[in-house]
């Protein structure tokens, strides 16, 4: 059976152990302990993904994420039954997102192992990178995985909700070399980068351009001292939609801002790069996997609720490689953020959802 304080326990254990992007050796040490007392044959493939396998030829993967974004080093969880929730009280972030997707699938793996229940075969995936825009999965050896079919626990928000659609994700950066000059002797003499990125992105898109398409300047670095025209500034940002001709002008959009501003500037050196970090997925309502869940969603007591996410996932990866992938969420609210916080009370259903899926 779940039990809540066992889920609880393993959820603050693991969000004390620190796994920033790139830095998930500890956490996937101690999950390889785990799974190998479950009776799992734990590896990690050349990249660090963890594949915890039992030699099924047709297994489902149960998939989580093992990193968390920063601030997210020194996690100091706090468990509050009261208001059903768990907070950070440390200056970080909680790391619901993903170990709450992890402990959904460990305590699933627990309760069945202690109960003796028959269950399907499974094999875990647990990725690293996947905030670094999915690097984990996207390296992830391929060769050693066997599922066709995955369940992935990395939505915001309660089990019940199931993602449908997830957009396209573009990434650019914006380079522009000008000419450094002083900026009290010989400002003639000078090109400045600033002026000029300021210029670009004053003729770009920001924020929410549609109900499914964004649009967002992340960072400009630009300049040395203050008193120098600055030479060099590159501009980071990113797009995302799930219609493809939406996506198409904003590329275009982007091309034709950096040629006029470059003929505008001629002595100025601008080049933009543009790439595809992942592609979109729309699931549709017969999908076999996404119809098992809903029904087992039903069967914990709760209401199926199919949504749109912006964000991307592993599992834009593994439909891309022909794994039949469905994101569910997994009981973490405010990710990305000093108020994240886990819900008690859904972290129990997203291991009950987990554990109804994987049972005979
Ligand atoms: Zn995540």
């Amino acid at each position: 059976m779940i039990n809540q304080d066992r889920l609880i326990k393993t959820f603050c254990d693991l969000v004390k152990i620190d796994s920033p992007s790139g830095h998930e050796q500890d956490i996937a040490k101690d999950l390889t302990k785990r799974l190998a007392k479950l009776g799992f044959e734990v590896k990690l493939d050349s990249y660090g993904n963890l594949i915890a396998s039992e030699g099924s030829e047709s297994p489902f993967m149960l998939s989580a994420h093992m990193d968390t974004v920063e601030p997210g080093t020194g996690i100091v969880p706090k468990v509050e039954v009261e208001s059903d929730k768990i907070i950070s009280t440390s200056e970080t972030i909680l790391g619901g997102d993903c170990k709450a997707g992890i402990t959904a699938i460990l305590e699933a793996l627990e309760s069945i192992h202690e109960d003796s229940t028959p269950r399907i075969p499974v094999e875990i995936v647990f990725t690293r990178e996947e905030e670094l825009g999915l690097q984990g999965a996207a390296n992830l050896d391929f060769s050693l995985i066997k599922s066709k079919e995955a369940i992935v626990f990395d939505g915001e928000g309660a089990p019940n909700e199931i993602i449908t659609i997830s957009p396209t994700y573009f990434s650019f950066d914006i380079t522009i070399e000008g000419r450094a000059a002083h900026a009290g002797v010989d400002p003639e003499n000078g090109i400045s980068s600033i002026h000029i990125a300021a210029e670009i992105i004053s003729k770009l898109p920001q924020g929410r351009l549609d109900h499914e398409t964004t649009f967002n300047i992340g960072t400009i670095k630009g300049g040395n001292v203050r008193n120098s025209v600055p030479k060099d500034t590159v501009i980071n940002g990113e797009f995302r939609s799930p219609n493809l001709e939406t996506l198409d002008g904003l590329k275009m959009q982007i091309e034709e801002t950096v040629n006029q501003i470059s003929t505008k500037y001629n002595e100025a050196n601008i080049n933009n790069e543009i790439y595809t970090n992942f592609h979109a997925y729309k699931i549709d309502n017969n999908n076999p996997l996404a119809t098992r869940i809903a029904a087992a969603i039903k069967a914990i007591g709760l209401k199926p609720k199919t949504k749109y996410s912006g964000g991307g996932s592993d599992a834009n990866i593994f439909r891309e490689k022909g794994i039949n992938s469905v994101v569910v969420g997994m009981a973490d609210h405010n990710m990305h953020t000093l108020s994240e916080f886990v819900t008690i009370s859904e972290l129990v259903s997203a291991a009950k959802l987990c554990e109804i899926l994987i049972k005979k």
